[in-house]
C-alpha cells in the first residue's frame, strides 16, 4: 500500500457497516422522497427550532443515515413539526412526513 505519510485515526473513524440501518430503511420505505435530498441546507437555514436551539435537521438526517439512535432521539425533541423546512426544500422532500416517520422509527427500533 502507498505510504501517504499519515494514517486514519481509528477513534475518529465511523464504521458505517456496523451501524444499525433499520430506521433509515423504515423511513425511506414510508417516505422515499428523502432520497432526493442533495444536502443543500435550505431546511436547516429556515428551521424554526434552529432559531432558538442548536437543532440542525440536516444533522438529524446524517444521524439517521448513520443509525446513531441516541443522538437522534435527543435532536428530534427540539423539532416543533411546523413544516417550514418543507416549504423551502428545492427538491420537494416531504420533510414533515420524514420527521414523523423518524419519530415512529425511534419508537419501533430505538
Ligand atoms: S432543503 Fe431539501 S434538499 Fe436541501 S438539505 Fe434540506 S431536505 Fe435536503
Ligand atoms: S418542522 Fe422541525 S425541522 Fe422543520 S422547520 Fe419546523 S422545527 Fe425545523
Amino acid at each position: 500500500m502507498k505510504d501517504f505519510g499519515f494514517t486514519v485515526q481509528l477513534d475518529h473513524s465511523i464504521d458505517y457497516d456496523a451501524k444499525d440501518k433499520r430506521m433509515m430503511r423504515y423511513v425511506l420505505y414510508h417516505e422515499p422522497s428523502l432520497d432526493w435530498c442533495i444536502g443543500c441546507g435550505s431546511c436547516t437555514a429556515t428551521c424554526s427550532a434552529g432559531q432558538f436551539t442548536l437543532f440542525n435537521i440536516r444533522m438529524a438526517h446524517t444521524l439517521l443515515r448513520r443509525g446513531e439512535t441516541e443522538k437522534l432521539k435527543q435532536e428530534l425533541k427540539k423539532c416543533m413539526f411546523c413544516g417550514k423546512c418543507q416549504l423551502t426544500c428545492p427538491r420537494g422532500v416531504n420533510l414533515r412526513n420524514v420527521l414523523l416517520r423518524i419519530n415512529r422509527a425511534i419508537e419501533l427500533f430505538g
